[in-house]
């Protein structure tokens, strides 16, 4: 076959993972790989949970994008303007127009704290912060180094968001880390979500529900932000319900990326990329592939899951560029470490069709789900390792495939 352009847009996790696997597949004579990123910083984002808390710091969960990439990889620096699946173009902004024949969407999602009334006006920053970008962590860390006790809300605005377990994770790490300093007594912990339970699905939100009571977390459900008063410190809901705070942790709303919502046929309302659930092709056109945040997929947004889905879609991206047709072979795995503070952590992987439920991960002798143990917290410290050399990188892991294992599961013939 002739060279073949492949243009991926986004080097995130998904965006270089699959890059770089993609190089892995076909040579520098079958295909040109093109990456385009806004910037050259790539943050390790399950980090951002550990700077507040002086855990982590910025400048060692980010690394340049271009090192991430094989060499025979061209990274382009620009802002994508806006995609022509008709003519199979890409322009960048005030620059080239990239012409493909496959194109992969890896751009993510963006935060939207502008669309909520009043979260970015006074007080931001001062009282409300969000831990969900490297700035923000940041100067969370420095507020929290000067709290001396009130009361913390933590509150997400609305579904989607990436890693939904994170703002969870946050209450736990603030819990431990009151204690740590001495300020739990003084502190009240309420987390606030517009969720019917503390977690989507029923099993994940009774063990995790029942974590943040042993903790004395106060859980607030189906709480609707509406409006955010930064100075005077409170955070109304659509239905009139207030709640007071002295510190507001916020994870504000999520969209796509606005380019996706310009580009004719691409994306939705939300700027998410609807996206076949099994093949990753796009509904834009068949040789327009997507994964991770970007997608509208009914999975969570996670990095996990880009990893599962990479596996998929580079198959797929052969089978196009084949003439065969694409093989349904994602089939919603996702699977997450949740840090429970003291050195705890519990995991759950789950798909589409099979609930967070008990058990051992992957396999009978693995790691306990849904139950809080240090070999978990072992392994969410190790995945940063992993992350760098080996997913990233696109090398297979031993042992974990793309699919859900149910070997360790319990009941998963009676959910899955
Ligand atoms: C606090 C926090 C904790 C998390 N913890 C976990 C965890 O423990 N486990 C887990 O699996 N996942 C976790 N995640 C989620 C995980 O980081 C994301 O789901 C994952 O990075 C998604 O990969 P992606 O490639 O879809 O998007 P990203 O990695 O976000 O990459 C998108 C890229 O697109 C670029 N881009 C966007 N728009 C444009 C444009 N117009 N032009 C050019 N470039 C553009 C961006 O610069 C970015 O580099 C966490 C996320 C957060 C915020």
């Amino acid at each position: 076959m002739s060279r073949k352009q492949i243009v991926i847009l986004g080097g995130g996790t998904g965006g270089t993972m699959v890059a770089n696997r993609l190089r892995r597949r076909f040579d520098a004579e079958e295909a040109e790989i093109h990456v385009v990123d806004r910037d050259d910083r790539h943050v390790y984002q399950p980090g951002l949970l550990f700077v507040p808390f002086g855990l982590a710091d910025v400048d060692s969960i980010v690394r340049p994008r271009r090192r991430q990439l094989h060499r025979d990889i061209s990274f382009h620096e620009w802002e994508v303007d806006e995609v022509s699946t008709d003519r199979n173009q890409v322009r960048l902004a005030d620059g080239p127009v990239l012409h493909y024949d496959v194109l992969v969407v890896a751009t993510g999602a963006r935060l939207q704290p502008e669309e909520t009334e009043g979260l970015l006006g006074p007080g931001w920053n001062q009282h409300v912060f969000t831990f969900y970008d490297p700035a923000g962590a940041d100067e969370l860390r420095r507020a929290l180094e000067w709290f001396e006790g009130g009361r913390v809300v933590v509150n997400l605005v609305d579904m989607p968001i990436k890693c939904p377990v994170a703002p969870l994770e946050f209450a736990f790490l603030a819990d431990w880390h009151l204690r740590e300093r001495g300020l739990r007594a003084q502190t009240e912990l309420v987390y606030a979500t517009p969720l019917d339970a503390a977690f989507t699905t029923p099993v994940a939100a009774a063990e995790l529900g029942s974590l943040l009571a042993d903790k004395e977390i106060e859980l607030v459900t189906e709480f609707n932000t509406g409006e955010v008063d930064g100075l005077g410190g409170s955070l109304t809901a659509y239905d009139g319900r207030t709640l007071d705070f002295d510190l507001l942790v916020t994870v504000p709303l999520h969209g796509g990326a606005p380019y996706v919502e310009r580009s004719p046929g691409l994306g939705d309302a939300l700027g998410f990329v609807p996206t076949d659930r099994s093949t990753l092709q796009t509904a834009a056109a068949p040789n327009v592939f997507a994964l991770g945040d970007a997608t509208d997929l009914p999975i969570s947004k996670a990095g996990s899951v880009t990893h599962f889905e990479a596996a998929t879609l580079v198959e797929n991206v052969a089978r196009y560029l084949d003439g065969e047709e694409p093989e349904p072979g994602y089939d919603g795995h996702a699977n997450c470490f949740v840090e429970t503070g003291l050195g705890k952590a519990l995991m759950i992987d789950f798909n589409y069709d099979t609930e967070p439920l008990p058990g051992h991960f992957p396999t009978a002798l693995g790691l306990p789900l849904l139950r809080e143990s240090r070999l978990n917290h072992l392994g969410k410290l190790a995945f940063e390792w992993i992350y760098w050399h080996a997913l990233l990188p696109g090398r297979e892991l031993p042992v974990i495939g793309p699919a859900m294992p149910k070997a360790g599961k319990q009941h998963v013939a009676a959910h899955g």
